[in-house]
């Protein structure tokens, strides 16, 4: 690089124009050295793993996704999962039935895909491998007739066991004898013809109906060989441990001397996911409840895709969506939460707009103004410096009137009338300056007003969206190891483990034995058990 940052802050259109009259010959140099630096800067600009020493994390999800792949070629794809409309970031139609299914609207993935890429797991035609592991049975459930279903005539004489199937599970110690170990449990089915009036009596599994949508073949069962206790854990493992599939094969293997397959892990993680799935409509009706709820999303790839992970949360409540970063989520989330009348705290994003009782995260506001003190315009560095001025300065007072003797509950905006005025006539000015991001905070500022000095109507509420980008930070780091997901299924159950997971730990309660009780009780075709409470929760 020829220019320093001091000389090039110095170098505008003036400088230039009396440099071509006093010396030429100056300004023909300068061009030569201009053009080598932006050179230089652009090659840094480009670098990416691929042609740097920059390492691979440093890439973008989407990057990584869409790499190889035609920018143009992935919006026609976008559209024809779309089919309405012409942009993905920002045009949608309103799909009435998907709002009135719930909060999710997620495409489907297109047939043509399965043609043309190669699926994950066991090929067609490949070599299978069985189970070898031998079991030792520690325990026998008997699960009889008992009574004649027509006439109760007892069957205890005449049943036999017809058929059954090893469950491998868990048992937890005591006190006294403490520590965990695996039992597998046999289960026996009976049946028996009645003596009185003729009719084969027998008993079964049960097993959730064939789900036509989101779970499709994913069964829902008792019949299955991995009891609630140990899929449990293993989901534990999966989402909240954030360890890999194959490392939870060497896990079960190393500890337990179980031998389960990935895909046999895969199989149980997805199949509690639609055991979890009802908790969602005891989230929003719990978020309803709430006087202020922070929203805020995270890309997240799933397969070749860019998906969003959205996360709505308040102080005892987390739901969490994937999908799209379209007006659909949002709108089908306020649809389903009708009821909700609290505030929302959101970053800049205009979708949010759409929620009239607003406020505004002031630590983006804040970076914006820095990047504006960064910049190489000078004009643009003292509007960066004068906002932050002012913002600092009603940051002080909400800090102030927080510890006062209101606590915060008194407005503080009328003795702030005069550098809100101040300001307000500084964004004016900046929306409509030449430079560009000048230009964007000037307008963001106009445009989200009220959201933004929302605030100092309540001191008491938060400044920061802090509490939902805490709430997406333990997701963004398992997006990092697992690379995202791989089907519509798998966005789904990561959507629904992680609104378990960060609820029950919002409610200081064991989000293990909550997943144990729900996979147990949805397997035999129970409700769900209801969320943990909170002391503050009950006395609502
Ligand atoms: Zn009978």
């Amino acid at each position: 690089m020829y220019l320093k940052e001091h000389e090039l802050l110095q170098i505008d259109e003036k400088f230039i124009d009396r440099l071509r009259e006093q010396d030429p010959d100056a300004l023909a140099g300068l061009s030569i050295k201009l053009v080598s630096d932006l050179k230089e800067a652009l090659e840094r600009l480009n670098q990416n793993p691929s042609n740097s020493s920059r390492p691979s994390g440093s890439l973008a999800p989407w990057e990584k996704v869409t790499q190889q792949e035609d920018d143009d070629k992935e919006l026609e794809e976008n559209k024809s999962r779309h089919p309405e409309s012409s942009d993905v970031q920002d045009d949608f139609t309103d799909t009435a039935d998907a709002a009135a299914q719930g909060v999710i609207n997620k495409p489907q993935t297109d047939s043509k895909d399965k043609t043309k890429r190669r699926k994950p797991g066991r090929q067609q035609g490949a070599q299978g491998f069985g189970r070898t592991q031998k079991f030792e049975v520690t325990d026998t459930l008997h699960h009889p007739c008992g009574f004649c279903s027509v006439c109760q005539a007892d069957l205890s004489a005449v049943e036999k066991a017809y058929t059954g199937f090893q469950m491998v599970n868990l048992e937890f110690g005591n006190t006294q004898t403490p520590g965990v170990r695996l039992i597998v449990i046999m289960h026996l089915y009976y049946l028996g013809l009645c003596p009185k009036c003729g009719l084969e009596n027998r008993t079964e599994p049960w097993r959730a109906p064939a789900d036509a949508s989101d779970w499709k073949n994913v069964g829902l069962t008792e019949w299955r060989l991995i009891g609630p206790d140990l899929a449990a854990l293993i989901v534990y493992l999966a989402m909240d441990m954030r360890v890999t599939r194959r490392k939870i094969k060497h896990f079960l293997w190393d500890v337990f001397g179980l031998q389960l397959s990935i895909g046999t892990l895969q199989n149980c993680i997805v199949e509690s996911a639609r055991a979890v799935e009802p908790v969602e409509a005891q989230l929003i009706n719990d978020l309803c409840r709430e006087s202020l709820v922070f929203a805020d999303e995270t890309s997240h790839p799933e397969a070749r895709y860019r998906l969003w992970l959205w996360v709505f949360v308040s102080s005892s409540t987390a739901l969490y969506l994937v999908g799209y970063r379209t007006k659909e989520i949002f709108n089908n989330f306020l649809d389903a939460l009708a009821d909700f009348n609290g505030h929302l705290m959101s970053d800049g994003y205009r979708l949010y707009r759409a929620y009239l009782k607003r406020l505004r995260c002031w630590a983006h506001l804040l970076r914006k103004a820095k990047g504006l003190c960064d910049s190489y315009t000078l004009a643009s560095q003292t509007d960066g410096q004068q906002v932050q001025v002012i913002l600092n300065e009603l940051i002080n007072a909400v800090y102030q009137a927080r510890i006062g003797p209101d606590g915060g509950t008194v407005s503080i905006a009328g003795q702030h009338h005069e550098s809100l005025t101040k300001l307000k006539k500084l964004c004016e000015a900046m929306a409509v300056s030449t430079h560009l991001k000048t230009r964007e905070l000037g307008q963001e500022f106009l445009n989200d007003w009220e959201a933004i000095f929302r605030v100092l109507d309540y001191p008491a509420w938060p400044l920061t969206n802090n509490e939902a980008e805490r709430a997406l930070r333990h997701w963004v780091i398992l997006r990092k190891i697992s690379q995202g997901t791989r089907s519509p299924q798998g966005s789904r159950a990561l959507a629904l483990f992680a609104s378990v997971f960060t609820t029950c730990r919002l409610r200081c309660s064991s989000p293990l034995l909550y997943l144990r009780d729900t996979i147990q009780r949805r397997r035999q075709g129970l409700t769900i058990p209801d969320l943990p409470l909170i002391p503050s929760m009950v006395a609502a």
